[in-house]
């Protein structure tokens, strides 16, 4: 039985619960890999388990004089490549299994793109929006402080994620440096440049995805510069790549952020929706469209659909209902592995957070070069030689993917997990 015939049967018993569990998700990923790899049942075992996990509860002194705690986690997945690399994020929902799945997706990322990394990712449960610009930045010397166990420039290093932005990156490398008595710019990437950060890195992730969904739209026969393009999430990532799809000719019909979103059939007027959201919060306030909903952007009938805000949005109860003809995953997480089973039985081309929106480490890479050697690349350099590893990356898991008859996920896992577990073999089981 096909997977829409079997999720029909499934949605008539009332049975379409997906476990939407983001590190079951990533698991059940890995799971899939492991079989094709062939993969030893106890270096498998290996793999499933983050190395580290440090949960910290503290203590932040509010502007009006009360006391609160937060919680905050840092995960480290894998070493076997090299030091831990991965984000921060803050958000009132996030949660250690979350924390789990994106060090461990990091952890294939770095691997899928070749980095001497491994993957890591830290997180608080706060909403940002919530506190005074004082008060974030305690939390944040705070948070650093206590995960100090963890992060150093040859250890772990950090870079922003959701709601953590340059500002939080500069915070975090003062706070490290102030310990220790002198400046350490390789702690954290996603810097400003002023401090050591890398020119291109505020674009890297949403270049990249904007360079992957070329090559892809490309070998289905769509130019950039005809195609119709919907964002999910209008952040770090979403927004950057609307502009640069946007500079390329293509058309933006769509984008939205947490609070609601714009539909302009004709293309929206990205740089107004900018300037629009940087002033505003949202751009949910411009009148160049008409409303649209986050689930219903979606759905649209577009060239090239890019989930860039949260994990689960394709699942198996819209997949069906998708009619872009490519995903490029801004985002980490987006889609379930039901969503990408029904995906790709209905044609609709791919490609994984894990490779499409690897330019962001990429770069973060390159500013830890840049920064452990003090010398400093023109950005026109930071950005051919981020292109070069991208596609030479891409094209690898395409040739895999034809090769192997697989999905460009399960393609990419080949790739990344066989390093990995290549590097934790050779490395053997201390002592
Ligand atoms: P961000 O906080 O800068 O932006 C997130 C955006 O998504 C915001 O516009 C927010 O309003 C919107 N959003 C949140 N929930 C939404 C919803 N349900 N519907 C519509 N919009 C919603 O975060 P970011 O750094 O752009 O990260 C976005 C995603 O990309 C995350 O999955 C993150 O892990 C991933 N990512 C980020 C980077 C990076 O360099 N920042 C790199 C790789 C992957």
């Amino acid at each position: 039985m096909s997977v829409s015939a079997s999720l029909e049967r499934r949605r008539r018993n009332g049975a379409t619960r997906e476990d939407t569990n983001p590190y079951q998700i990533a698991l059940q990923q890995l799971a899939i890999a492991a079989e094709r790899l062939g993969l030893d049942p106890g270096l498998h075992e290996v793999l499933k388990h983050p190395k580290r996990e440090l949960t910290v509860n503290f203590p932040v002194k509010m502007d009006n004089g009360s006391t609160r705690v937060f919680t905050g986690y840092r995960v480290q997945h894998n070493l076997s490549r090299g030091p831990a690399k991965g984000g921060i994020r803050y958000s009132p929902n996030t949660d250690l299994d979350e924390v789990r799945a994106l060090a461990m997706w990091m952890t294939w990322k770095s691997a899928i793109v070749d980095l001497p990394f491994g993957g890591a990712k830290g997180g608080v449960v706060v909403d940002p929006r919530a506190l005074s610009l004082a008060e974030l930045e305690r939390m944040t010397r705070r948070y650093t402080t206590e995960i100090s166990l963890l992060i150093g420039p040859d250890t772990d290093i950090p870079a922003p994620d959701v709601a953590t932005n340059p500002q939080v990156m500069a915070w975090i490398m003062d706070t490290y440096s102030m310990h220790r008595g002198h400046t350490y710019p390789a702690v954290v990437t996603g810097k400003p440049i002023a401090i050591g950060g890398s020119e291109g890195r505020q674009d890297a992730t949403g270049r990249g995805v904007v360079i992957i969904a070329r090559e892809a739209a490309r070998e289905m026969g769509i130019s950039l510069p005809k195609a119709t393009v919907a964002v999910q999430g209008f952040g770090n990532v979403g927004a950057v790549a609307a502009r640069i799809f946007h500079e390329a000719g293509a058309k933006v019909v769509a984008v939205c952020d947490s609070i609601g979103g714009l539909y302009n059939p004709n293309g929206l007027d990205i740089p107004a929706l900018l300037k629009c959201s940087h002033r505003d919060g949202t751009l949910a306030t411009h009148p160049g469209g008409e409303p649209i909903s986050s689930s219903e952007l979606l759905e649209l009938d577009v060239d090239i659909l890019v989930p860039a805000a949260t994990e689960n949005q394709i699942t198996g109860e819209n997949a069906d209902r998708i009619a872009a003809k490519l995903v490029i995953e801004g985002a980490n997480g987006p889609t379930t592995p039901l969503a990408d089973r029904i995906l790709y039985e209905r044609g609709v081309f791919l490609v994984p957070d894990v490779l499409a929106n690897a330019g962001g480490v990429i770069v973060s890479y390159f500013e830890w070069v840049q920064d452990l050697q003090s010398y400093f690349w023109a950005e026109s350099e930071v950005n051919s030689r981020m292109e070069q590893m991208l596609l030479r990356a891409y094209k690898n898991v395409r040739a895999t993917a034809s090769r192997e008859n697989v999905d460009m996920r399960t393609a990419a896992y080949l790739v990344g997990v066989k390093r990995v577990a290549e590097a934790t073999l050779l490395r053997g089981i201390y002592p």
